[in-house]
This record gives structure tokens, sequence and C-alpha cells, in this order.
């Protein structure tokens, strides 16, 4: 059995990987639940769902959230009312916030929605929310008006992610309890993956929930992550708009700093080489390989070079 912990597109795309060249039945995904937020009274699960559609192969490449194929007319149509509508939701994207949201208001657990919501997309792969709990990621930032406390979309989507970050917390995080099956599978994991997920707010609300940073510890010869960060910069997403504010390096090594405690082990691009050494001196192996997952034969190969850095 293999363990991944798992942000939205960066994971997702190494997920596909990791399922091509292992049974999906073999891996279960610990998937950040703290950018999960209500619109239009829907609850909706960001990562959850990028890891669900791009597994199902459903998802759209180019923007990297949603559907392919998707259309908004709902959206457009919610504009009438004046309601905002800066978080787009597409039209199909919609059923799956409708019946998680309803089976949430009848009492069923969102590790429980979440996998009748894999069963449905035919998914081998077991998907777990990080947390049943809400944990919910807030970025203070510097607006025009002030400094103030935002959701993390509405800092990322809404403020295209322009405010300039102060510091993160992760709210709920302390009074949480990991999902139900979330440390048995960290703990019975042969191999336990960090996804190229973005640091800060992918994972870090996952090692936030009691207990999994501790068993990451532990079982630190056995963990290896992916690096998010190629050539100084983030392939997607606004991973330095976070890192550096918060005295994160902005590098691979920075990753490697920041995981040296649980990773004995870091994958990092070919782009990064020159870095190794900088890497090993943190006492974390580095692994070079071609880490820019541009199609799923990419994606597969570091996959397995992944898993051998550990095996
Ligand atoms: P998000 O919640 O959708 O932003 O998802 P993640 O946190 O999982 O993914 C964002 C991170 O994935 C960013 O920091 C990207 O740099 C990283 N990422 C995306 N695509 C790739 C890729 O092809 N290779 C690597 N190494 N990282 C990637
Ligand atoms: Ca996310």
């Amino acid at each position: 059995m293999l363990t991944a912990l798992a942000g939205g597109v960066g994971a997702a795309r190494f997920l596909r990987g990791l399922v091509a060249v292992v049974p999906p039945e073999q891996v279960t995904a610990v998937v950040n639940t703290g950018d999960d937020d209500i619109f239009h009274g829907l609850h909706v699960s960001p990562d959850l769902d990028s890891v669900t559609y791009t597994l199902a192969d459903a998802h759209n490449a180019e923007t990297g959230w949603g559907l392919a194929g998707e259309t908004f007319h709902t959206m457009d149509a919610l504009d009438r009312y004046g309601i905002p509508t800066w978080f787009r939701l597409g039209d199909r994207d919609l059923a799956t916030h409708l019946f998680r949201t309803e089976r949430l208001r009848a009492g069923a657990p969102l590790s429980a929605v979440t996998a009748e919501i894999a069963a449905a997309w035919g998914l081998h792969t077991r998907l777990l929310p990080m947390s049943d709990d809400p944990i919910a990621t807030k970025i203070t930032a510097e607006l025009e008006t002030g400094t103030e406390e935002l959701a993390m979309q509405d800092w990322f989507v809404r403020h295209r992610a322009e405010p300039p970050v102060v510091s993160v917390r992760f709210d709920g995080a302390d009074d949480a309890v990991a999902g139900p099956g979330v440390l048995d599978a960290l703990e019975q994991a042969e191999t336990i993956l960090v996804c190229p997920s973005n640091p800060v707010i992918s994972i870090g609300p996952i090692l936030a929930v009691p207990g999994v940073r501790d068993l990451l510890v532990a079982r630190r010869d056995r963990v290896v992550g992916v690096s998010p960060i190629i050539g100084g910069r983030p392939v997607r997403g606004p991973a330095d708009r976070l890192m550096g504010p918060l005295g994160i390096e902005v590098s691979c090594v920075g990753v490697a700093r920041e995981y040296r405690e649980f990773c004995s082990a870091l994958v990092i691009d070919g782009a990064d080489a020159a870095h190794a050494p900088a890497v090993e001196a943190l006492g974390v192996r580095a692994v070079v390989a071609d880490t820019l997952m541009r199609d799923a034969r990419v994606a597969a190969a570091l996959a397995r070079e992944t898993l051998a850095a550990v095996a």
C-alpha cells in the first residue's frame, strides 16, 4: 500500500502517473481540505475534486480545475441577481457540489461522501479527506484598505493572489481529528509520497492535522517528496507568493528545508541538478528526474523514479 499527501492540480497530475505504474487499488491519497468553502450555499472541495476529475480523466487540462468541456450558464444566470461569481463553478461541476452538500446536510461525514463521489466517477484509488472536521486556510494579506485576514479562495481567486502575504494559519486544525483511515494509511504504507503540491497551503494543512506530522517524522525513512518548484518558480499557482513572505526559499532547496524533518528523499528537476549538493547537505537524498509533467507518460516515469528513491 502506498499513501500520498495531496493538494490539487500538482498532486492530481502526479497521482495519474502513479496509478499508471502501480495498481490504483494500492494507492491512498490523503487530500487537503483547507481550501474547502461554501459558495452559493454549496460545499466545494476544490482539491478533492481536482484529484477526482483528473483520475477519472474528466478534468480540464488547460485551466487545471473543473471539468473538460464545461459550460457556465448557471454562473451567468446568477449575474442577473448581482451575486458575486468570481469563484467559477461549471454547470456539470455544480452537480458534484449539490450532491456533496445534500449528503453532508443529511449527516454523512465528508469522508463517506468523498468515497461515494470517487465511486461514482469509477475511481479505484482511495481518496481520504485529511479530516472530517472543518479546517480553513486563512491568509492574512496587505490589501489597499489595510491588513486583513482572508479565506484562501478570496485571496487566491478574488484578489488573484496579488495582496502581499503576511501570515497563514489553518483555522480549526488544532481541534480537528484526522479523517477515518488517515493515520492508519500513513502508519501502514510501504512508501509515503508527498506530491508536488504547494508546500504552504496544500501540504501545510495536512501536516497541521493532529498526529500526521509526528507519524511522518517517525516514518521518515519511507517518506519521499517531489519538489513543486522547478528553476526557482512554481510550475503554476501561487506557491512563490506564499513561500517567500513566510521565509521559505523559493527553490527545491527551500522545499527540502521545509520537509527535511519527515522526508528522507526529495525528487528535484533536472533543471535544478546543481542544487542537489545543497539538498543533500540538509540530510535529504536528492534524486534528479524530469519532474515537469507535460503528459501522462512523463508523470508515470516520475512516479516510478519517486518510488525507486526509497525502495
Ligand atoms: P492546487 O491546490 O490546485 O494549487 O494544487 P497543488 O498544491 O497540488 O498544486 C500546485 C503546485 O503544483 C504548484 O506549486 C506547482 O508548482 C506544482 N505543479 C504543478 N504541475 C507540476 C509539474 O508538472 N511538476 C512539478 N514538479 N510541480 C508541478
Ligand atoms: Ca488547492
